[in-house]
């Protein structure tokens, strides 16, 4: 949204907040609970804004520059996350429980890297090894790193996870770091939101995406498009490593930014 429409809409109104913000006390005497639920709608708008605002960073710079954002202000990860949960229980459907109910029906012996992993639900519910990995770590077992440079080792993981998490300016050296980490015939599940993919609205082609994965060295085994907010996309690492590939031709993945409600 440009800073002028940013503006109009706020315009006028922050005096009126800052005066109902702080209540008269005859209002508190009367009226006790209406100042509680204005304040937590203050709350909620204030925090909605730093959501946006983080949101919109790390979708518009590279994974190096958001660890150095998250170094610099630890607080602002669990800002983030706060915002993120309340976007998605807008969604009928969280594309991580889809991703494990598929896991769930592999190997249990599968070793799982979870790239961008937030609050590492996926290592909460599965019995599997699972790294992960995130700019903060918000719990002991999460690897606090840039998912470009992960202290995996190479062939190590049969999975690679994307959830929702490929927002880095340079999500092509996320996707080579988990070609480096998977065993040959390993799994890469790449679930991103729909709108991302939109060529309408200046997003991706799903197939020019799923080209250049492939391209890289693994196979299309699937592409859901059935849920209404994300895709789902399904490779496998080849077995033979292609040693000189031509340049691979990576679309931009549109931000996916959130509107002020
Ligand atoms: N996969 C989780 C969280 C999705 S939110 C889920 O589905 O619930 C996206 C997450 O990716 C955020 O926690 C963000 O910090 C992380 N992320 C984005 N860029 C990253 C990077 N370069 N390295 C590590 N984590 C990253």
């Amino acid at each position: 949204m440009g800073e002028s429409k940013k503006r109009k809409r706020r315009g006028g109104k922050k005096g009126e907040e800052e005066q109902q913000a702080i209540p008269s006390p005859s209002a508190k005497r009367t009226k006790l609970k209406e100042p509680s639920t204005f304040l937590e709608k203050m709350r909620a708008r204030l925090s909605g804004g730093h959501f946006r605002m983080i949101n919109e960073k790390l979708y518009t710079c590279t994974g190096k520059e958001a660890l150095d954002y998250f170094k610099e202000e630890p607080s602002l990860f669990d800002m983030y996350h706060a915002g993120y949960k309340s976007q998605m229980s807008n969604w009928p459907e969280q594309p991580v429980n889809v991703i494990i109910k598929w896991l769930k029906k592999q190997s249990p012996s599968f070793v799982i890297a979870d790239f961008g992993c937030g609050e590492a639900l996926i290592a909460k519910t599965l019995k599997n090894k699972v790294f992960s990995l995130d700019l903060v770590s918000s719990d002991p077992n999460v690897i606090a790193c840039d998912m470009a440079n992960t202290p995996l080792a190479s062939s190590s993981v049969n999975v690679a996870v994307f959830c929702l998490s490929l927002m880095g300016t340079n999500y092509k050296s996320y996707i080579e770091e988990s070609n480096r980490v998977l065993k040959p015939g390993g799994w890469l599940l790449i679930a991103e939101v729909k709108s991302r993919f939109d060529p309408n609205t200046g997003g991706a082609d799903p197939e020019k995406f799923s080209n250049a994965i492939s391209e890289l060295g693994f196979k299309s085994v699937k592409k859901d498009f059935s849920n209404k907010m994300f895709i789902l996309f399904y490779f496998t690492k080849k077995e033979k490593q292609i040693s000189k590939r031509k340049e691979i031709e990576w679309p931009t993945l549109k931000p996916c930014l959130y509107k002020r409600r």
